[in-house]
């Protein structure tokens, strides 16, 4: 048999396999080019778990006509030109594999308009056959891949069933919705809307995201952490030990915006781990790591979920002992004095003989080994982090002396509640008014505070930062002033739902006294009441109970006969 070089369109469906696995990579790759493209919102359309139709929608620059038959021709991109770029690598994309690989193998239509370009243009490929079309849309781009594999019937042949096929895209598109919490997504399957993200523009609305995507228990139990070393990041939310799970099927964890399984973070969080969690059983966590690009290697496989590190060492170590510090701090008050000293680099040597874990009868990790120079220092300058980073709210801690009631939600405005044998109808907004007051008024200065994951930028020309600065710290509130941007770095534990932009907008039109700033902080607060976590619902029926010990409130109505018949009209 004589050697002959393949055609393109046969190389390209063999290469195809390797970036191109089953619709949910396709979906990836899609993904990744809209976000590359800087798009807000994104629409995803899927038919038949993928096989038969995926489409997807971005609002991002688009792609000129001219180059619309380019970007689905193999080693074809936009993002790099020489090898040395990969070292300053920030989009996700870089192969130019993706469009020419699905191309190869499905019957695809590429529209797109860009800004700048009067209407927009279509590319449609079958095949052999390409043709180029203008068509009526906005600004941005769609992707439209019918027939996934139909020039492919062995590749078709292992594909599993609809249902896994859309499990495993559904899959793929929540990890991206964590992965960028700025980009609104809407996705749908067999035309019935699945999900709706609205764009994570604050800390409330990344909650809120976070918690649609992975569940209020996760959000519940989440242990925020933002630390920064060494140029590196690593921010998100880790588990408390009380959360665990029988798989590790909640380890959400990012490198530079790019998902990755890595061996070694895991390797990490695992020791970090360790004494914690009864054997078999995992954490759960969101994480995004940040490492200058140099540092880290993407091109490992085309599906790049693993990377290479230049300084591996440091970055395990960065991670362990960032995320052993966050759990220390998670653990009831009297064991934290012990732990404490325990974390000390000095001291850690000696920690096996420290107080057990959370639940099983042996130090959080063995120190013993291998602590390296790295090690300590790494360690030490997590005891500066530390004063920074303090737990999710304690709002149980307010009421002690009574039970705690069971009461009812009706809406974000009412609610209903017996206490000694009598109903009430709450106005639940002015009744969390009247608790935020007391928590503020309660508590010592400086409020607690805790880092945003997000900071929240304002942009205002401000020329007395230094009074603002002063007033806001005793609350909790951690300022800094770049040219006319304010950056918000923390917030208050006691308000996790502060409207920070309203209260720095309230402040610096009323210049207000000190004491005035209990009422202006309460009054900033996004209350709504369905969103309520049960420690915070528990908290506000015991303080509206404890109120309603001491006097009538304003915002509760008995409900006895009378009220009753005026409000039923009878
Ligand atoms: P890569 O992303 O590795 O560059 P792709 O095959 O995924 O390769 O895409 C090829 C090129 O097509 C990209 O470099 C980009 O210029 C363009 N492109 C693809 N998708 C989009 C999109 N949604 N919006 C704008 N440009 C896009
Ligand atoms: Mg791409």
């Amino acid at each position: 048999m004589r050697i002959k070089p393949l055609s393109s369109a046969v190389a390209n469906q063999i290469a195809a396999g390797e970036v191109i696995e089953n619709p949910a990579s396709v979906v990836k790759e899609l993904l990744e080019n809209a976000l590359d493209a800087k798009a807000n919102s994104i629409a995803i359309e899927i038919g038949f778990g993928g096989l038969n139709q995926i489409k997807i929608s971005d609002n991002g620059a688009g792609i000129i006509a001219d180059d619309l038959p380019l970007a689905i021709a193999p080693h074809a991109t936009s993002k790099l030109t020489q090898l040395a770029d990969l070292s300053t690598l920030t989009s996700m994309g870089f192969r130019g594999e993706a469009l020419a690989s699905i191309a190869s193998i499905s019957r695809l239509t590429l529209s797109s308009k860009p800004a700048a370009q009067d209407h927009a243009m279509m590319l449609q490929i079958d095949g052999a056959a390409v043709e180029l079309s203008p068509c009526a849309r906005s600004q941005g781009t769609t992707v439209d891949v019918r027939d996934l594999f139909y020039n492919a019937p062995v590749r078709r042949r292992f594909l599993k069933t609809e249902r896994s096929e859309y499990i495993a895209i559904e899959h793929i598109v929540k990890r991206f919705a964590l992965s960028a919490p700025m980009i609104a997504m809407t996705l749908r399957h067999n035309g019935k809307q699945v999900f709706e993200l609205p764009a994570a523009t604050d800390e409330y609305s990344l909650r809120l995201r976070i918690k649609k995507l992975l569940g209020k228990e996760f959000i519940d139990h989440a242990i925020a952490l933002d630390v920064e070393r060494a140029g590196m990041r690593l921010n998100g939310w880790i588990s408390d030990p009380v959360y665990h799970r029988s798989q590790n099927d909640k380890q959400w964890i990012y490198l530079n915006q790019r998902m990755v399984k890595d061996k070694l973070i895991h390797h990490a969080l695992k020791q970090a781990y360790e004494g914690r969690l009864y054997p078999g059983r995992h954490f759960a966590c969101l994480l995004y790591l940040s490492i200058p690009t140099a540092e880290v290697d993407v091109n490992v496989h085309p599906t790049k979920h693993e990377v290479r590190f230049q300084e591996p060492r440091l970055v395990h170590d960065f991670i362990g002992s960032q995320i052993a510090e966050a759990l220390l701090h998670s653990s009831p008050p009297e064991e934290q004095n012990d732990r404490v000293i325990a974390g000390d680099s000095e001291t850690t040597q000696h920690s096996e003989h420290e107080s057990p874990g959370c639940y099983l009868p042996h130090p959080i990790r063995s120190h013993n080994d291998e602590i390296s120079a790295t090690r300590a220092e790494t360690m030490a300058s997590s005891m500066i982090v530390r004063e920074n980073y303090i737990p999710r709210p304690q709002f149980a801690a307010l009421s002690t002396s009574i039970p705690t009631i069971p009461w009812f939600i009706l809406n974000n405005q009412f609610g209903l509640l017996t206490w000694n044998g009598q109903p009430y109808l709450l106005d639940i907004p002015r009744a969390q008014h009247q608790h935020y007051l007391f928590i503020i008024e309660q508590q010592a200065r400086p409020l607690l505070s805790r880092p945003l994951l997000v900071p929240i930028h304002i942009d205002h020309s401000i020329d007395d930062g230094h009074y603002l600065q002063q007033l806001l710290a005793p609350f909790g509130l951690h300022l800094e002033f770049k040219s006319s941007r304010i950056s918000i770095r923390t917030i208050p534990i006691c308000m996790p739902q502060l409207n920070v932009k309203l209260l720095l907008q309230q402040v610096m039109a009323t210049r207000p006294e000190e004491t005035e700033l209990p009422a202006i902080f309460a009054a900033c607060q996004l209350s709504d009441a369905t969103q309520l976590s049960a420690d915070e619902k528990n908290a506000l029926g015991d303080f509206i109970v404890q109120q309603l010990q001491v006097t009538p409130q304003r915002y509760c109505l008995r409900l006895d006969v009378e009220q009753c018949r005026n409000l039923m009209n009878v």
